[in-house]
């Protein structure tokens, strides 16, 4: 059974400091690149597929950017990327990687992209979708605001409303068969200060195990020990706030 907790009281009228997520039973992740998705909500990934929701990924951009050798290839690095994010992604029992090719850096929330998005959302039905938060925050590390991060948050969240539900929005999206559908709701990894924390004691391990999977990114010489270390460190600090041994903290939105 799913186990997560408010962080903050919220009224009356709404759930109680204890209230257990609903189960869902599908899930769509739109990242902008490779590891984002195991980064931000790995281990609540992994336990939202253990009970039993069928989760996709929907990667944005090739990861071309995400290296140090300005000599490689893009098409080689590209390839790497995506092996380790299907890796990654069996390790936490996702059932499908969509990579929609954009040029990573490159990203702007324009209606492209939203019309792409919304073909992922009819696609494959989410009653919840999970993405970047779509503005910057100035007191939170740097690499939170990649600015292709805020694209993608920014055209998610307008492809989830009004976009997707509407049957009048990319109607060339009907010719392929793709209905309109309403997402229930959107959840954003927040730093520290989310409003939802989901526990993920049981699945922390998954989680490393499956950050581990994307070596292009972390296995940097002499850098394996501390990363792990990071993360173990930074989910205890955030499970404190529940009274967990680990969490993920997300912004929950109801749509
Ligand atoms: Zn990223």
């Amino acid at each position: 059974m799913a186990t997560t907790r408010k962080a903050t009281k919220r009224p009356a009228t709404t759930s109680s400091s204890n209230s257990h997520s609903p189960k869902f039973k599908s899930v769509l992740v739109v990242s902008a690149h490779p590891d984002d998705p195991d980064f931000g909500a790995g281990g609540t990934i992994a336990k939202l597929a253990r009970d039993g929701a069928r989760v996709t990924y929907a990667i944005v951009t090739d990861g071309s950017q995400g290296g140090e050798d300005p000599n490689q290839k893009d098409s080689e690095l590209i390839a790497i990327r995506e092996k380790e994010q299907k890796a990654a992604a069996r390790v936490l029992g996702v059932k499908k990687v969509e990579f929609l090719g954009y040029k990573d850096g490159h990203l702007s929330p324009d209606l492209k992209l939203r019309h792409d998005i919304v073909r992922m959302i009819r696609k494959y039905k989410p009653e919840l979708v999970i993405t970047h938060l779509p503005g910057r925050v100035l007191d939170a590390p740097m690499g939170g605001s990649h600015p292709d991060h805020l694209a993608v948050g920014e055209a998610t969240m307008a492809a989830v409303y009004p976009d997707s539900r509407n049957p009048r929005a990319f109607r060339s999206l009907l010719k392929e068969g793709l209905q309109p559908h309403e997402v229930k709701e959107v959840w954003i990894p927040f730093w520290t200060s989310g409003d939802h924390l989901v526990d993920i004691s049981s699945t922390l391990d998954q989680k490393i195990a499956a950050l581990r999977k994307h070596k292009s990114q972390v296995a940097k010489p002499g850098r394996e020990w501390d990363f792990e270390k990071f993360m173990r460190k930074r989910h205890r600090e955030v499970g404190k706030k529940g009274g967990f041994r680990y969490a993920e903290s997300f912004k929950r939105i109801t749509v």
